[in-house]
């Protein structure tokens, strides 16, 4: 976010807070000192992922890319059966026109395509994903395979 006034890229945020049209964000200069107000608009179809400590952030399609080709990480896997498993996952959450979706009912949704498509990589999802409560948690887990 670069400052109005100097164009200097470089600002921190001094206060943030929700309001009915999106986030608002109160910034400042690091370069000048001046200070203005950012407003963070929600665009049709987009929507925030509230995470497990409540803090929330604009869905990502590149963070949810990342995390399932890491689980697919040289698993005998068309390319192309994981990019539409990815777009379908997209698809439903969007169709869904929520503004707010926590991230463990991703989680879940991305479990369960995994699911159909590979045992390993969904080991792999779940465990990074899902926090094993402990051992039992995972071998239940995969006795259910
Ligand atoms: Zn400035």
């Amino acid at each position: 976010m670069d400052c109005p006034y100097c164009l200097n890229p470089k600002t921190k945020v001094t206060d943030k807070r929700k309001s009915p049209g999106g986030i608002r964000r109160r910034r400042e200069c690091l370069k000048c000192k001046k200070r203005f107000t950012t407003y963070e608009k929600i665009a049709k179809g987009d929507f925030y992922v509230i995470k497990k400590d409540e803090s929330r952030e604009l869905f990502d399609t590149r963070k949810l890319e990342s995390g399932i080709e890491k689980a697919f990480e040289k698993r005998p896997v068309a390319q192309e059966k994981i990019e539409k498993m990815i777009n379908e996952i997209e698809d439903l959450l969007r169709k869904k026109g929520k503004k707010e979706i926590k991230s463990s009912t991703i989680g879940e949704l991305v479990m369960k395509k995994i699911k159909k498509l590979d045992n390993i990589a969904y080991i792999r999802f779940a465990s990074v994903y899902r926090d094993f409560q402990d051992v039992q948690d995972f071998k239940k887990e995969l006795k259910g395979l």
